[in-house]
Formats: structure tokens, C-alpha cells, sequence
């Protein structure tokens, strides 16, 4: 019997603990990915804790339909090992990033071509065995991306954060054609959609982010201004460099406060599409919406049509490689501990060894 091993959520709430399993053999149009690099998401923390904060005391529970032990991580990146009798084209050795937004491949939206969206999802490292491991199962191989010459961990890195990121920006493109757009939050999501912005458009975005650290990394990266939201001049100097308000912003926090933040700053006709999922409910101005003309926007993740334009502009060289730092996997829950708290500038991606 051949084993692999895996970082595994085996209790929620609880830290992660290495398991042994044995090495499945690829079925049908599977493909098994010996994996290289997993990223560590800050979905990853809520995924552990077993929900997401929706605000004024109510969680909506991610427990379901998920059998423990089970293997976290959605960012990958590895070499094809093996594939199944109906997964020809994966030749063993190829070196592949994975997508893994993975849905039924059936429903009104697989067929669309929004598998993620689907309502029976297979998405890796949610609800399939995913990247916290040296091994990982594929359902088929059309999820499998080139990703040369850009560097394995950032490949990892753009299968979540470099998408969402991506996905957002796409939302507000016609915004970003106009003039700045405004990111708020400077995590993994924001610093990799700083880096696209600056690959998209014309004008480099401004920034928003709480810690003064991640705002200096931001202005080293690129943006054209950064900002404090807890500042009180912060929106009034936005309007003045945007005349008016920026008509596109990103909310790569997802928090009540982020959220204010967004809106307030959003200037007339103009969308917040929010990317992040920190947790939070806050009372909106319905007058607002009229009197601005004001869109608000959810996203999540992205398209895999969207992951390969994406790793095409990145491909091109056009993109600045986000800052990325590296650990072995058995790190996987000091990773998860230092997302909650805050302490990581960029991604961390865990090297599979
Ligand atoms: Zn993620
Ligand atoms: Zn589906």
C-alpha cells in the first residue's frame, strides 16, 4: 500500500493534525497531482472554525457534507503523477496549477460555464479532499493550467487569491477605465489585486488598509495613494483625487466596517464589489442607493474561463509577482494561527516535501 500525508482538519475548531491515507488510484477521468505548493487562505480559518461570522450574533454553518478527517487548501500547484483511462491528455510530469472552483459539471450554471456558482460543488479543499497534503485527486484534467514561466508558489497563490482578485476587478473594469479605483484591504486578496489593477489599467488604484504596514507595501507595489479608514479626512482626500468618489471599489475585507468604508467613499454611479468574507451586518441608507445610483456587488472566487485569462495576463509578464513566503506544510496551522491574528504581509504558501 502506498500512503501520502495529509495536514488534516479532523475536529473543527480544533487544530489541524498529520494523517496518513493511502494513495488513490485515478478512476475514470481523474487525475492524481503530486502536489508542489498550497496557499493558505483566510477562507481556510473559517473552514477550521466550522462557520462564517454573518453579523449580530448568527453564523452560517460550513460543517455540512464534509466527512473528518478532511484535507484543507484550495491554492495548488504540483505535477501530474497519474490519471485515470479517460484522461489521456494528462501526460505524467506536466507541471500544473489547479483550478479548483469544480462544480457538478451538470446544472444550468457548470453548462454556463459558472461552476462556481453550482449548487452540488466539488471545490477542492471545501468539499473534496484538497491541497494540505503531498497528494491530491482531480476530477477531470480540463482543471489543469499551465502556469510557465511564473514561479510554482505564485501559480498556487493566483488559483484563489490571484481570482478572486482578478474576478472583483472584471466586475468593475468600465470603473477602472474612468479613473482610480479604490481597494480597501491589503491581505493576500488585496496585494494580488493591486498587482492586476496595475496590469489593467490605465490609472494606478488607490488603497485603503488599517495597518500602516500594509499600506507602506501597497505604496511599494505601486498604488497611487494609501489610506487609513479609521481616518476622518480619509474619504473627503479620496473624493478630492477622484473627483467625487472613485466609481469602483473593492472590498477585499468583507467586514461591516470595510463595507461603511466602501460605500461611503463609492462616488456617484459608481459599484463596491465585495470580495472579502471577514464577517460582520451593517445598516445601509436605502436613499442612498437612488441618490448615488450606487451598485454593491458580491463575488466569489472566479470562472475557470476568467483563471485562464487571468494566468495569461500573468503569464505575459505583465503582472508584479505578489509577496509570497514559504513553509513546510507541517507549518499549516501556524499558517491558519498568524491569518486570524493579522501577522502575515502577502501569502503563505506551503511547500508539499
Ligand atoms: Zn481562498
Ligand atoms: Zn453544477
Amino acid at each position: 500500500m502506498t500512503v501520502f500525508r495529509r495536514q488534516s482538519l479532523v475536529a473543527y475548531g480544533q487544530p489541524l493534525c498529520e494523517t496518513v491515507a493511502e494513495l488513490p488510484a485515478p478512476q475514470g477521468t481523474e487525475v492524481l497531482v503530486r502536489i508542489a505548493r498550497c496557499g493558505v487562505c483566510h477562507s481556510d480559518v473559517h473552514l477550521q472554525d466550522g462557520y462564517f461570522d454573518l453579523g449580530q450574533d448568527r453564523k452560517l454553518d460550513v460543517t455540512g457534507g464534509r466527512a473528518l478527517p478532511f484535507t484543507l487548501g484550495h491554492e495548488i500547484a504540483g505535477v501530474i503523477e497519474s490519471a485515470g483511462p479517460e484522461a489521456a491528455d494528462a501526460a505524467a510530469g506536466r507541471a500544473v496549477a489547479v483550478f479548483p472552483w469544480i462544480g457538478c459539471g451538470h446544472c444550468a450554471d457548470c453548462l454556463a460555464g459558472d461552476e462556481n456558482l453550482c449548487n452540488a460543488p466539488r471545490n477542492l479543499g471545501v468539499n473534496i479532499d484538497g491541497g494540505f497534503a503531498t497528494h491530491v485527486l482531480v476530477p477531470h484534467p480540463r482543471y489543469l493550467l499551465d502556469y510557465a514561466p511564473l514561479p510554482t508558489a505564485l501559480a498556487a497563490a493566483y488559483m484563489c487569491s490571484g481570482l478572486t482578485a482578478y474576478s472583483a476587478l472584471k466586475k468593475v473594469e468600465k470603473a477602472g477605465a474612468r479613473g482610480p479605483l479604490l481597494l480597501v484591504g491589503l491581505g493576500g486578496v488585496g496585494m494580488m489585486g493591486l498587482a492586476f489593477a496595475r496590469a489593467m489599467f490605465l490609472h494606478a488604484p488607490l488603497v485603503a488598509d488599517i495597518d500602516p504596514a500594509k499600506r507602506e507595501a501597497a505604496l511599494a507595489a505601486g498604488a497611487a495613494a494609501a489610506f487609513d479608514p479609521g481616518d476622518r479626512n480619509a474619504r473627503k482626500e479620496i473624493a478630492a483625487l477622484t473627483s467625487g468618489g472613485p466609481r469602483g471599489v473593492c472590498d477585499f475585507v468583507g467586514s461591516d466596517r470595510s463595507l461603511a468604508f466602501a460605500t461611503g467613499a463609492v462616488g456617484k454611479g459608481g459599484k463596491v464589489v465585495v470580495a472579502g468574507l471577514l464577517g460582520g451586518a451593517l445598516p445601509l441608507s436605502v436613499p442612498l442607493f437612488p441618490l448615488k445610483v450606487m451598485t454593491i456587488e458580491g463575488t466569489f472566487v472566479g470562472t475557470l474561463a476568467e483563471a485562464k485569462e487571468m494566468l495569461a495576463l500573468a503569464r505575459s509578464g505583465k503582472v508584479a509577482p505578489a509577496p509570497i513566503s514559504e513553509r513546510p506544510l507541517s507549518d499549516a496551522q501556524r499558517s491558519l494561527d498568524d491569518l486570524r491574528h493579522g501577522r502575515i504581509v502577502g501569502r503563505v504558501v506551503l511547500t508539499a516535501k
